[in-house]
């Protein structure tokens, strides 16, 4: 038997880690659009935008004005990503209610995606963190490349542990585990799971996978099996460009959340509605979507409707 938690908490991402990539030009307004449907799902929290460099990121330029311009639903968290001092600034001015603060496992990827050591950015999360709290806010920390490096290959427990040491020393409450390139399986999310909890226990565990090779859904179940009920999912399943060769995109949230649904953990999202925002990516980005849900419907309603039509 299975020993699940009884609530799921869903953090859609992909307004960010989503569109960031998409390959298609996504107006102000059709992310603005996104996020306000997406309010209205259930889910607890949204990734709106990133706080990168703008000329880094020119597909994310428009931050400021995304995270003034949404319309706001009591209850849900509305989380930037930042990748600096200066990003964190910026988010806490357009509004922000918390910060996601990246950083990664390995010192190559850290270099080549944040062109600072890891050292550093624990630091910069320190600061960030204090900041943050001064103006009430929580600060998060998202690890990158978790599970495996493109640059350093695998990454031991061993090291993934002494950089969560060095955040939980910062003051981080909560750690979100990134497998970015999509290379976890679930006897490596077990393992990393149980000793980040053996050795923290009142720390906050996130997951956040991509189905790259097809092992999300099993992955997040892996983690599920161990309690935890955190995790970060792009509906309709979009991210890091899913039509290229080496798809790289997340976990959709409809599928996730219709797996949870079916076996008795609740998300508080609705499913339809989610459909409906997975269906409004699609014609945004222009392309057919990875998402399965949006594409078979609920396994529920061709159960209920054969039961019916059955003589
Ligand atoms: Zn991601």
């Amino acid at each position: 038997m299975m020993t699940l938690p009884s609530a799921a908490f869903v953090t859609e991402v992909g307004p960010r880690d989503g569109l960031q990539s998409a390959g298609t030009e996504i107006s102000t307004q059709q992310k603005i659009g996104l996020v306000d449907a997406l309010s209205a799902t259930g889910v607890q929290r949204i990734e709106v935008t990133s706080f990168v460099h703008p000329k880094l990121v020119p597909s994310m330029a428009d931050a400021e004005e995304v995270m003034r311009s949404i319309h706001r639903r009591e209850g849900v968290i509305y989380q930037a990503l930042v990748p600096n001092l200066r990003g964190a600034e910026r988010a806490i001015a357009a509004g922000a209610d918390e910060l996601n603060v990246v950083l990664s496992a390995t010192e190559s990827f850290n270099q080549r995606n944040l062109n600072m050591s890891v050292a550093q950015s624990v630091e910069n999360y320190a600061q960030i963190n204090a900041m943050a709290r001064s103006t009430g806010l929580r600060a998060e920390v998202g690890m990158s490349v978790v599970f495996g490096c493109p640059y350093e290959r695998a990454v031991s427990e061993a090291q993934v542990l002494e950089v969560i040491e060095r955040t939980v020393d910062a003051g981080a409450e909560e750690v979100l585990l990134a497998d970015t390139i999509g290379v976890a399986n679930p006897r490596a999310v077990q393992s990393l799971v149980a000793q980040v909890r053996a050795r923290w226990p009142t720390l906050t565990i996130g997951l956040h996978f991509h189905d790259t090779r097809g092992l999300g859904l099993a992955n997040l179940l892996a983690g599920f099996q161990l309690g935890v009920s955190r995790f970060d999912a792009s509906v309709g399943g979009i991210g890091a460009c899913p039509f290229a060769p080496g798809a790289t995109g997340n976990i959709c949230t409809e599928d996730a959340v219709h797996m949870l649904e079916l076996i008795g953990v609740q998300s508080g999202v609705d499913l339809e509605l989610l459909i409906e925002c997975a269906r409004l990516v699609e014609a945004m980005v222009q392309q057919p979507i990875p998402s399965r849900l949006a594409r078979a419907g609920r396994a529920q309603r061709v159960l209920q409707r054969s039961e019916a039509s059955t003589p």
